[in-house]
């Protein structure tokens, strides 16, 4: 087997079980290693520090199958994997809550490279790095005996493949999968497109924040900005909410969400769909001297990594600020940041500048973050990214 040979003190992350090994941290490669090829690594000493996949084409050249010396990485080794993953979801989510999970967290699970979501009898997986396709078909097979689900859709076009050298593909896979199929979750009905929706079809990492915010939306007059399929919407709609103005910059995600609202007979009176930009949108509503009682805000990824962290932040800081503009007293701003590359802490620290200059006394009342079914590895703090604050505005 090849091996990584790290430079003098480069061993410290492994050993402290982050499962990242960084181009610039490798001082030679034994062997001629091929992507996707399992390599070992090692300190510059020679002592073993784990085995794990090649990725000649990333910044990250290789990530941690195993630390034990003793593990073979075979097909015995993701049968052990996947079984560990699908035995840590039994208690985590339940029927009453959903019937769609994330079941393979990547990092968080020991598999680098692989998402697995459940939608009903449907599985969604996204291959992300090139020791994730390098298994690809081992893992799909393993996934359909151990789930007894119908079908496997791969969804592997993320931007971060690009990274790894690996073409998009999008397609069935094994099986009869679903290409759309309508999902349970706190006891609404959310169609979910499958083959063309974002992610892997639909944000499951907001369950719960979807249900808590439902919850706070009675008698309310909401604006859900970056609504996608309407979700959030959904959720205040049945949460008793006066009115829901959904809003996104995608036309096919709002008539989803219009679809949802029928599927679910909710008041479609209640709600208005609006296609645009977000930030031009609540620019013109503050000008107007619009007025809500609670502002959802959801965007996309602003910071992939902590290198677009600053840039990132300027636009939290505009949203946020202008959602606490649009608020009347007493008005609350649930405010979220999937971004990787700004921690809680930081997002803190930006909605609460956003707080200031918009003029207004806030009180946070409840931190909000990614579902039970995207655990975080305490080795792999990257694997935290979604966070959200509830704000009311006094
Ligand atoms: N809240 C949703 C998930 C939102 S994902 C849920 O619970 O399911 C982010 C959404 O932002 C996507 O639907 C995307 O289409 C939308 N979006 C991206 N950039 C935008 C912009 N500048 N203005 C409005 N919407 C935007």
């Amino acid at each position: 087997m090849s091996s990584l040979i790290l430079k003098p003190g480069r061993e410290k992350s492994l050993q402290r079980r982050h499962p990242w090994v960084f181009s610039g941290a490798v001082a030679k490669i034994k062997g001629d290693p091929q992507a996707g090829d399992t390599v070992e690594i090692r300190s510059a000493e020679g002592g073993f520090l784990g085995r794990g996949a090649y990725s000649p084409s990333s910044n990250i050249v290789a990530r941690i199958w195993t630390w034990r010396e003793s593990e073979a990485v075979d097909a015995a080794f993701f049968r052990r994997r996947l079984e560990a993953a699908l035995a840590a979801r039994q208690a985590v989510v339940s029927r009453e809550e959903s019937d769609a999970l994330r079941l393979v967290y990547a990092e968080s699970d020991g598999l680098p490279g692989f998402i697995v979501d459940r939608y009903g009898d449907t599985l969604v997986m996204q291959v992300g790095t090139a020791g994730a396709e390098a298994w690809r078909d081992t893992v799909a097979d393993l996934l359909l005996e151990l789930t007894g689900a119908k079908g496997i859709y791969e969804r592997s076009d993320a931007d971060a493949r690009e990274l790894e050298g690996l073409p998009p593909r999008s397609a069935p896979l094994r099986g009869e999968p679903a290409t759309e199929t309508v999902i349970r979750e706190h006891g609404l009905s959310l169609k979910v497109d499958i083959a063309h929706g974002h992610k892997t079809g639909f944000y499951l990492d907001q369950r719960a924040n979807r249900a808590r915010v439902g919850l706070l939306a009675k008698e309310r007059e909401v604006l859900n900005c970056f609504s996608y399929s309407g979700g959030f919407t959904l959720h205040a709609l049945a949460g008793g909410a006066k009115s829901v103005l959904s809003l996104d910059a995608s036309g096919d995600a709002l008539a989803l969400g219009a679809e949802n609202v029928r599927l679910n007979s909710l008041p479609e009176d209640r709600v208005q769909w609006l296609e645009g930009d977000a930030f031009k949108a609540l620019r013109k509503f503050r000008d107007e001297g619009r007025k809500f009682d609670l502002v959802i805000l959801d965007p996309p990824k602003f910071a992939p990594t902590a290198a677009h962290a600053e840039k990132a932040a300027r636009g939290y800081k505009d949203i946020n600020l202008l959602g606490f503009k649009l608020l009347r007293p007493g008005g609350l701003l649930a405010t979220f940041s999937c971004s990787g590359g700004i921690d809680a802490a930081l997002f803190q620290k930006i909605v609460a500048g956003a707080a200031l200059d918009a003029g207004v006394d806030a009180t946070i009342v409840d931190y909000l973050h990614q579902g039970p079914d995207h655990p975080v590895s305490l080795a792999f703090p990257e694997s935290a990214y979604l966070k959200g604050l509830i704000c009311r505005v006094n």
